[in-house]
């Protein structure tokens, strides 16, 4: 039986998954409430979700199609038009006279490739296409607390805004004192919880269904750096143009034994990169943070010139170093009212720069299943439960991808004389 009303949905969480299912359910006539645990990130007195200005991330058809999908044809554009295209990737390395050394591999025989782009760009442009439909409401500062999913009752913690937003500051941060932490409920007919690796919805969900759960940590940190444009920069490769400091055309690896570091290009003409390395190797650093130089050049051949011998230090100093979770769970649902995705249901590492590909990917699948039954209760929880039996499977095999992808892209990504030359030296 279809329900009396629009469906009642409450998506829990703002990131691009969470803005994504706000906006295929509302093209459904879906009555939707968002749900955000952080300011609005168009604020820009919100802290970013890593701590740092933004995330360069790898967009690929995956993605874009989801979103196409949509029925949002200008937002996708617009997305598009602020994206990079990367044809392949370029591998820096060091010759035999110690010179610098670049090779590019392309992606694809056909020319195809995948794009650069600003995770939070992204997200703005897909929260401002949500908050101008009529039939959803968007609530940042909310964290989802607790959820009843036979009742159909979720509570939130509604948290003042930082920043005090009238004239009156000190009357304001009083008034925003008192209202820290005030709890509401709120009822649904479903929940989409988009809340990310450390997913809540994910940690209720599990009281009402017997949920398999396997969560690790590689001995992996992470740490971002910039490479400034190339006026600004201490050098530039042979590959540099448009203002880049190196070929904006491709993603930048230098591979090595531990430790890898990449750079994606930005519109802005910087690169976006990120140093992967042990554990160790970063306690390590973090006891001498002066030996940081000397590590890039043994590791990364030209990398600390590109970024710049001050900034290195400092960008390691001030950026945090963040751990890598891997998480698969089944199922991602329960009954018809709640259901998981995005990194909440498969946080992968980023090796194959799939993570919120897959999760973009997880809300077509998911509307195309709904589509295809009733538009009811008992609609629903066919289609969540064959959603979950397509979407399990996947997600499994991308997060096992993912985590495979380490090796080829900090060693297998370098020719196979190096390779060869390395195992007759381990011999
Ligand atoms: P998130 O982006 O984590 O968003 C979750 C949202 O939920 C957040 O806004 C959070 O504040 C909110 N929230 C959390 N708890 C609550 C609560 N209790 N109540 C209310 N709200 C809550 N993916 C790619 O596709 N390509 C790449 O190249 C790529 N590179 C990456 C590189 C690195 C270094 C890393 C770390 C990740 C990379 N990823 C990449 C993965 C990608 O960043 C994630 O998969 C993607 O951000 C997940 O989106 P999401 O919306 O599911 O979750």
């Amino acid at each position: 039986m279809a329900e009396a009303q629009a469906t009642k949905c409450v998506v829990v969480g703002a990131g691009p998954v969470g803005a994504l299912s706000a906006l295929y359910a509302a093209r459904r006539g879906w009555d939707v409430e968002v749900y955000e645990l952080r300011g609005d990130l168009r604020d820009a007195s919100t802290t970013p979700l890593n701590f740092t200005k933004s995330i360069n991330l790898a967009l690929s058809e995956r993605g874009i199609n989801a979103m196409r999908q949509s029925g949002s044809t200008q937002l996708v554009d617009a997305i598009l038009s602020e994206t990079i295209p990367m044809h392949g990737r370029m591998i820096h390395s060091q010759d035999v006279n110690d010179h610098f050394t670049e090779e590019s591999q392309q992606y694809d025989v056909h020319g195809r490739y995948i794009r650069a782009v600003d995770r939070a760009n992204l997200n703005k442009l897909l929260l401002d296409e949500v908050e101008a439909l009529p039939n959803v409401k968007l609530h940042f500062n909310h964290k989802l607390t607790g959820a009843d999913f036979q009742r159909q009752r979720a509570w939130f913690e509604q948290h003042a805004s930082k920043k005090p937003q009238t004239a009156d500051g000190a009357q304001a941060h009083q008034a925003q004192i008192d209202q820290r932490a005030k709890e509401i409920e709120v009822d649904f007919d479903v929940i989409l919880g988009c809340d990310g690796a450390h997913s809540s919805v994910r940690f209720h969900l599990m009281k009402f269904v017997r949920m398999n759960y396997e969560q690790s940590y590689i001995d992996t940190l992470w740490c971002e750096f910039t490479i400034p444009p190339a006026e600004n920069a201490l050098s530039r490769t042979a590959s540099a143009k448009g203002g880049f400091a190196t070929s904006p055309n491709h993603l930048h690896i230098w591979p090595n034994d531990d430790n890898m570091f990449i750079a994606i290009p930005s519109v802005d003409k910087t690169f976006t990169c990120t140093l992967f390395a042990p554990t160790a190797s970063f306690e390590a650093l973090e006891r001498s943070p002066s030996n940081i130089h000397s590590f890039f050049h043994a590791n990364f051949p030209g990398a600390a010139d590109l970024v710049g011998e001050d900034e290195l230090r400092r960008q390691f100093d001030q950026n945090p170093h963040l751990p890598l979770i891997s998480i698969k769970c089944s199922p991602h649902h329960f009954s018809s009212t709640g259901v998981i995705l995005g990194d909440a249901a498969h946080a992968m590492v980023p090796f194959y720069g799939q993570g919120m590909n897959t999760g973009l990917e997880d809300v077509r699948v998911l509307f195309q299943h709904l589509d295809a039954h009733p538009a009811s209760a008992d609609g629903r929880r066919v289609a969540l439960s064959t959603y979950t039996a397509e979407r399990v499977p996947d997600a499994h095999t991308i997060n096992d991808l993912a985590l495979a992808n380490y090796w080829e892209m900090h060693a297998g990504v370098r020719s196979p004389l190096y390779l060869l030359r390395k195992k007759v030296e381990e011999f």
